[in-house]
C-alpha cells in the first residue's frame, strides 16, 4: 500500500509533467508523414518538454507507427475515423481540444504549411489565446522570433498564454531524424460535427521533381520565359540538376504554371542550397520565399533587376541563350 503522502507526490509530479508537455499536430497523406512534421517535431523540441504527437485521418495508424519511431516522439497520439478523411481543420480541431483537455499540453503545435495555418489559429481561438505563426527560431518555452513585413524585418516575441499555440517555419529547423520509440495509443474521443464543411475533391499537380519545399536545388522561372511552353528551358535545366521547379507569382498569374510551383510570401517558403532565380526580377514578395537559400544565383537581362542585390552569382544575360548553353554544359 502507498502512503497518502507518496500518492499525492505521485500525482504531483504526474500533472507537472502534463503541464510541460508538447503536442505537435502531424500533417500527412494517410500513407505517409509530410515532412514539415519532421522540422516541427525538432523545433517543439527545442521547447525543452515531452514531445506528443497527434495523427488523426481516416488513415491514421499507419503513420502513427512511422511518428512513434522519430527521435524525441514520447507518445503518439492516433484519430482514426472516416469522418477525419483529408483531416479537414474544423475536424481535427475537436479532436486536438479534446486531447488538450485531457493531456493538459504546456503547447500545441504544427508545421507552418496549408495545413498547420488552417488548424492552429482554428484551435487559438477556441481556447481564446493568440497564435504565434511561422517561428524560425525557439529561444526558451516561451519566447521566438517570427519574420514580418515580407521578411524585412525580425521579431522576437514572448507569450503569456497559458498555452502557446505554435506554427514553425519548416525551412528553419532542422528535420527530426528516426530513432525513437514512442508509445503509441488512442486519442481520446471528440464530438466531430459534419455539418460544417464537406471535402468534395482534390487536384494535384502531379510530378517526378523532388518537392519545392524540401529540394535541395530549386531552379525557378518568372515573367521573363513569357510563355508557358518557354518554362521547358526551366525544366530541362531541373532535370539536369535533380532540382524542384519554382516559379515567381507573376508567372503563375500568366497562367504559365500552376499556383502551387509560387514561391513568396504568398506561396512556399524554400530554403535550398542553391536557388537558381530566372527571368526573376526579385521584388520584396518573392525574396521573402527564398532569400534564406544558401547560394543565389541569378539570369537577368536587366543589370538593376533587384535580385541581384541578393544574388550571390549574378549572370546579366538573355535567359533564351544562357539557359540552353547552361543546361548544355551540365551533360
Ligand atoms: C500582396 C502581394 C503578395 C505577393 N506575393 C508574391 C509571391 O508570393 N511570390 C511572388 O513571386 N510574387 C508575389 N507578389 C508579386 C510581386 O510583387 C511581383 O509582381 C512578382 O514577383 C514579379 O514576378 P517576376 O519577377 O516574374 O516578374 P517581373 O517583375 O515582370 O520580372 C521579370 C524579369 O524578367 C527579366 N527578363 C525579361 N526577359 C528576359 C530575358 N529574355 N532574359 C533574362 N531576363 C529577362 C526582366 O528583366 C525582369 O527583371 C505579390 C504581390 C503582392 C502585392
Amino acid at each position: 500500500m502507498l502512503s497518502a503522502r507518496t500518492v499525492l507526490t505521485r500525482t504531483a509530479r504526474l500533472n507537472n509533467a502534463r503541464l510541460n508537455s508538447t503536442l505537435v499536430v502531424a500533417e500527412h497523406d494517410e500513407t505517409k508523414l509530410a515532412p514539415i512534421t519532421l522540422n516541427a517535431i525538432t523545433a517543439a523540441g527545442k521547447l525543452g518538454n515531452d514531445v506528443s504527437v497527434l495523427v488523426t485521418g481516416a488513415n491514421a495508424q499507419k503513420v502513427a507507427e512511422q511518428v512513434a519511431k522519430v527521435n524525441g516522439v514520447k507518445r503518439v497520439l492516433v484519430a482514426q475515423d472516416d469522418k477525419l478523411k483529408n483531416n479537414l481543420p474544423e475536424r481535427v480541431a475537436p479532436v486536438v481540444l479534446a486531447s488538450q483537455k485531457q493531456f493538459n499540453f504546456s503547447a500545441i503545435t504544427a508545421g507552418s504549411s496549408a495545413f498547420g495555418r488552417g488548424l492552429i489559429p482554428r484551435v487559438a481561438a477556441k481556447l481564446d489565446v493568440s497564435s504565434i505563426s511561422d517561428i524560425t527560431q525557439v529561444h526558451s518555452a516561451d519566447s521566438f522570433t517570427r519574420t514580418l513585413y515580407a521578411g524585412n524585418a525580425v521579431k522576437k516575441v514572448k507569450s503569456s498564454a497559458a498555452v502557446k499555440l505554435l506554427t514553425f517555419r519548416g525551412t528553419a529547423f532542422e528535420p527530426a531524424k528516426e530513432g525513437g520509440s514512442g508509445a503509441v495509443e488512442k486519442a481520446p474521443s471528440a464530438d466531430i460535427a459534419t455539418d460544417t464543411s464537406e471535402f468534395l475533391g482534390q487536384e494535384l499537380s502531379k510530378s517526378e521533381r523532388p518537392d519545392l519545399a524540401t529540394a535541395k536545388i530549386v531552379v525557378s522561372g518568372g515573367r521573363g520565359l513569357k510563355s508557358g511552353d518557354n518554362f521547358k528551358l526551366i525544366y530541362e535545366l531541373a532535370d539536369k540538376l535533380g532540382a524542384g521547379v519554382g516559379a515567381s507569382r507573376a508567372a503563375v498569374d500568366a497562367g504559365y504554371v500552376p499556383n502551387d510551383m509560387q514561391v513568396g510570401q504568398t506561396g512556399k517558403i524554400v530554403a535550398p542550397e542553391l536557388y537558381i532565380a530566372i527571368g526573376i526580377s526579385g521584388a520584396i514578395q518573392h525574396l521573402a520565399g527564398m532569400k534564406d537559400s544558401k547560394t543565389i544565383v541569378a539570369i537577368n537581362k536587366d543589370p538593376d533587376a533587384p535580385i541581384f542585390q541578393v544574388a550571390d552569382i549574378g549572370l546579366k544575360a538573355d535567359l533564351f541563350k544562357a539557359v540552353p548553353e547552361l543546361t548544355a554544359a551540365l551533360k
